[in-house]
């Protein structure tokens, strides 16, 4: 949300955020990186953020809600005006591959949706798997089930519906190819390609829908679970053209 003037004034901001990165700048300010809900990617300074926790009160963590508020000037780098904790997601910290993939899922919203403007499904999606991590759910299901739904939104797919060669819709073995953005069936497919299981790729078709009585019907043997954990990751990096600092050694 947003209120304020014409070109050349100073405009106020608010939104729900999570903090995707803090890089210290002089003495104490701090260039605070946001992904959220109706801005999109914000980055903000914080003006003495670090030293006052007066101020802020030491909430410019990762692994929280919070509602930030924040002030821009035409020409200068925004500053936030106060920040304020919805929710907390503490278990996180207690297993290393809860924060690992907190971080991911943080990178990959900021990655795959850099654009400014509102962005209500893509932080919803990343409230999800954030709070998820925070209950304990397996990661790598919640890992599947984020990238799954931002690739849908993002616009990049795959189309999983059928071999883009003949149209079959039940092989008992798919090939995924990144570059076609899509599955040939097992008859079809030449020798490369991501092998996948009709059972992954029907797993994967949920996962885009990713409506939550879908998700909630969602079983993902392990041997699927495994497929996918080869494949997805992967295309996401290929969507992205580069590749994911925290998805290292996941
Ligand atoms: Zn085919």
């Amino acid at each position: 949300m947003s209120r304020g003037g014409s070109a050349g004034e100073r405009t106020f901001h608010a939104s729900p955020a999570f903090l995707v990165r803090a890089v210290d700048m002089g003495e104490a300010d701090r260039r605070l990186s946001f992904f959220t809900r109706d801005a999109g990617v914000v980055s903000i300074i914080g003006k003495s953020a670090w030293r006052s926790r007066k101020r802020f009160g030491g909430m410019l963590q990762r692994y929280v809600l919070l509602d930030i508020a924040w002030t821009e000037i035409p020409g200068k780098i925004p500053v936030l005006s106060t920040a304020a904790v919805t929710a907390s997601f503490w278990p996180i910290v207690e297993e290393w591959e809860r924060v690992r993939h907190a971080d991911y899922f943080l990178e990959l919203a900021a990655e795959m949706f850099p654009q400014a403007g509102p962005k209500p499904k893509a932080f919803g999606i990343l409230l999800d798997g954030i709070r998820s991590l925070s209950e304990g759910e397996a990661p790598g299901r919640i890992a599947r089930r984020v990238e799954g739904g931002f690739l849908g939104i993002g616009g990049w797919g795959p189309d999983l519906s059928k071999c883009r060669r003949c149209g079959t819709e039940d092989s008992r073995w798919f090939r995924f190819f990144p570059s076609e953005g899509g599955v040939l069936c097992g008859s079809c497919a030449p020798g490369d390609g991501m092998r996948l299981s009709l059972g992954a790729v029907k797993t994967w078709r949920a996962l885009q829908a990713g409506s939550d009585a879908a998700r909630d019907r969602l079983r993902m043997p392990d041997g699927i679970a495994k497929e996918l954990q080869v494949v997805m990751p992967a295309y996401v990096e290929y969507c992205l053209g580069k590749t994911l600092r925290s998805l290292r050694g996941a």
